[in-house]
C-alpha cells in the first residue's frame, strides 16, 4: 500500500516538475526576448545619437586642401594635463574664433606658451589652431582631441586662436585671410553652417576676439566671407 502511495505521489511530483520546467523555459524565453529588445534599443539610440551630435572627427588633420592655397604646419603639443589632456572630441558642432590678447606675438610664440603650461602647472589653455601675423597656421592638437579654449564648449568645438598687431585686436590682412580659408575648410569638413561659426564671446561673454565683439558688422562680414569661400570651393570642385 505504501508503495502505491509513493507511485501516485511521484506522478504528481513529475507533473509538478514538468510544469515548473515549462515555466522556467517560458521565463528564460521572455528574458531573452527582453534582453534582445533592450540591446536593439541601445544600438538604435547610439546610432541616432551619433547622427544628432554632429560629425565625429575621423582624421587628426584636414584631408582636403584649404581654399586659397592656405597651408597648415602640424606641430602637436606634448601630451600633458594642462594643454593637451587627450580628451576625445566626439562631435564638432561649431568653430570658435579667439584672439591671443597678446599683441605682436607670433603663432610660434603662442604655441610655445601652450607647450610651457605643461611645466607651469597653473593654467589650462590650448587651441587646435593658431594663426600668425604672416598668415601662417600652426595646428597644435589633432582634430580628434579636445582643446582647452572655449569653456563648456570644448567638448564639441574646434578652436582657432588669432595673432594681432596691436591692442585693438584687429587682425591684419594676412591673418584675416588665413582665418577665412581655415574656417571655410573646417565648415566643409564638418558640414557646418554660418551660425556654427562662433566667437568665444558667444560662449561665455568674454570679450574675445575683441575686435569682432566691438564690431558686430565686421563679424557678420567675416562669416559671410567664409560662407562665400565655402560656396566657391564647392563650385570649383563640381
Ligand atoms: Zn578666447
Amino acid at each position: 500500500m505504501g508503495g502505491k502511495m509513493a507511485k501516485i505521489l511521484s506522478k504528481e511530483e513529475w507533473r509538478k516538475r514538468r510544469r515548473r520546467k515549462k515555466y522556467a523555459m517560458l521565463t528564460l524565453g521572455v528574458s531573452l526576448v527582453m534582453i534582445i529588445l533592450i540591446l536593439l534599443t541601445v544600438a538604435v539610440f547610439w546610432l541616432f545619437k551619433g547622427r544628432l551630435g554632429g560629425n565625429v572627427p575621423e582624421n587628426e588633420t584636414l584631408v582636403k586642401p584649404l581654399p586659397g592655397g592656405a597651408t597648415v604646419q602640424v606641430d602637436y603639443l606634448t601630451p600633458n594635463p594642462y594643454s593637451r589632456p587627450q580628451l576625445e572630441l566626439k562631435r564638432v558642432k561649431s568653430v570658435v574664433v579667439h584672439y591671443t590678447a597678446n599683441p605682436e606675438t607670433s603663432a610660434k610664440n603662442n604655441r610655445s606658451y601652450f607647450e610651457g603650461l605643461a611645466m607651469k602647472h597653473t593654467t589650462y589653455a590650448s587651441s587646435h589652431y593658431i594663426i600668425g601675423l604672416e598668415g601662417e597656421i600652426i595646428q597644435c592638437l589633432p582634430l580628434t582631441e579636445q582643446s582647452y579654449a572655449s569653456n563648456n564648449r570644448n567638448g564639441d568645438t574646434i578652436s582657432i586662436e588669432c595673432c594681432h598687431p596691436d591692442a585693438t585686436g584687429k587682425f591684419n590682412e594676412a591673418t584675416y585671410n588665413a582665418l577665412v580659408n581655415l574656417t571655410a575648410g573646417l565648415c566643409m569638413e564638418f558640414n557646418l553652417k554660418k551660425e556654427d561659426i562662433i566667437r568665444h564671446y558667444d560662449v561665455n561673454g568674454k570679450k574675445c576676439p575683441l575686435y569682432f565683439v566691438e564690431h558686430e558688422d565686421e563679424w557678420e562680414a567675416f562669416k559671410k566671407k567664409v560662407m562665400d569661400t565655402v560656396k566657391n570651393s564647392r563650385d570649383n570642385t563640381k
